[in-house]
């Protein structure tokens, strides 16, 4: 069935002006400026209130983390000290309590414009060992396409790590649990709508025989691999310290620097070490509010760019951006990077290439999202803009960033509307917050 979006306020595409017609999951056709689609159309959608944007793609997230936004014990400290405060807590973790936090993130990603999400998971406490299975069976529901990271830690307080020892776990179940995870759920076509990567939580909760067993193992099935790297001076200095590396030459050490790797962060990289990024082919996700929020420091996303490396953004977890808008986290890029590099260097259209071409680079998909344009995944969030916070706008698209657009109005995934005028059909909004605010509760509280 061909479907036309037909005469868009704007779109982030060039010959698109009277719309898209989508047909079996795809963009199938842009429509010229004075023209019409080249055949027969079953159904139209006017678009004329609408400015259109290729989906958002999220590249780090940890989604467990909604059930810690604002915690008390959290607030006001730098990375070291806020994992230590957090980690007891995301240790009662259970089932009921991941499938709400889920739910949460991938509606909220979703209603922000958000149609492809990665999610960095890697606290498995006893019970919860198929917790990626739970992330699956979510993301199926929601219609949510997604590149879900096995994480893993197995260095805890015992081994004079960050975490307690009941959410780790030993080097073999990670790496038997990671080849089931693939062998279950990776697709590997165009237009896959599950894929799996491997992501030990950062290169100091795990040993250096996981790290490079886990790269092996990512070569072996052709899956990518994620990790946290760069986040903070505390990291450099304790990786100096205990393994008399910078983080990315013990990375290097251990197999990681190559085009089958993104990386979270990236704040505290030099400029050799920044070549030697962009030499390798490995990416960068940038997560603008969350390095704000701990003050981690200034990601150089501009000069990674113009050094050849390729970034993308992500919302990074609840409990350091407290929020997962993705569309917010466009402007709040845009914000930072112009205020480092001048009006010259960075514009609305460099932040929202970051948060699609850009991400679909981090995730290894610039061949089938992130673009709109015949034969790319019909993605997409079309966000409406009567509200007051646009009231008299020019450029719709400069609007988008510069208003602080934050709520797509619909939003499409593989051709399917998952957002319908503001709505996710089927999920009770009211309900579903009602329900993650007790259960929030209960994991902050219990002992
Ligand atoms: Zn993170």
């Amino acid at each position: 069935m061909r479907l036309w979006i037909k005469d868009p306020l704007a779109i982030l595409a060039e010959g698109a002006e009277r719309g898209i017609v989508v047909e079996g999951g795809q963009i199938a056709e842009l429509v010229p400026a004075g023209g019409k689609p080249a055949a027969p159309v079953a159904e139209v959608f006017e678009a004329g209130g609408l400015a259109v944007v290729p989906g958002l793609i999220n590249t780090h997230h940890h989604f467990y983390q909604t059930l810690t936004r604002a915690l008390p014990a959290a607030l006001d400290k730098e990375l070291f000290p806020w994992l230590k405060a957090l980690y007891p807590v995301w240790a009662r973790l259970d089932r009921q309590a991941l499938e709400s936090a889920v739910t949460v993130a991938m509606a909220e990603l979703m209603l922000s414009g958000c149609t492809t999400t990665t999610d960095h998971h890697y606290v498995f406490p006893k019970g919860l060992e198929d917790a990626i299975d739970v992330e699956v069976e979510v993301a199926k529901r929601l219609g949510m396409r997604a590149v879900l990271t096995r994480g893993s830690m197995n260095l805890s307080e015992r081994d004079g790590g960050l975490p307690p020892d009941s959410v780790v776990q030993d080097e073999d179940t990670i790496l038997e649990d990671s080849e089931r995870l693939i062998g279950k759920y990776h697709q590997c076509h165009d237009g896959a709508m599950i894929q799996m990567a491997l992501a030990p939580c950062s290169p100091f909760s795990v040993t250096r025989s996981l790290m490079t067993r886990t790269a092996e193992l990512a070569a072996r099935h052709d899956v990518r691999l994620h990790t946290h790297l760069a986040e903070t001076e505390d990291e450099n200095a304790f990786c100096l310290e205990t393994m008399g590396y910078r983080p990315l030459d013990y990375l290097e050490e251990c197999g990681w620097l190559n085009d089958r790797v993104w990386l979270a962060h990236g704040v505290h990289f030099n400029e050799a070490e920044i070549g030697r990024l962009a030499a390798a082919g490995a990416s960068v996700t940038h997560c603008a509010c969350s390095n704000q929020v701990l003050a981690s420091g200034m990601c150089p996303v501009h000069g990674m760019e113009s050094a050849g490396v390729k970034v993308g953004l992500g919302v990074d977890g609840s409990a350091s951006a407290d929020s997962s808008n993705l569309m917010q986290e466009v402007r709040a890029a845009f914000l930072l990077q112009r205020l480092q590099y001048g009006v010259s260097a960075v514009s609305h259209r460099d932040a929202l290439r970051w948060a699609t071409t850009g991400s679909a680079g981090c995730i290894g998909r610039s061949a089938d999202l992130g673009v709109i344009a015949p034969g790319y995944q019909a993605d997409l969030a079309l966000f409406s803009l009567d509200e007051l916070r646009f009231a008299g706008h020019g450029d719709p698209l400069a609007a988008l960033v510069l208003c602080g657009a934050h709520k797509a109005d619909w939003v499409m995934i593989g051709g399917r509307w998952t957002v319908v005028d503001g709505d996710i059909p089927g999920l009770d909004i009211a309900e579903l917050s009602r329900s993650h605010q007790a259960t929030a509760r209960r994991i902050a509280c219990q002992n």
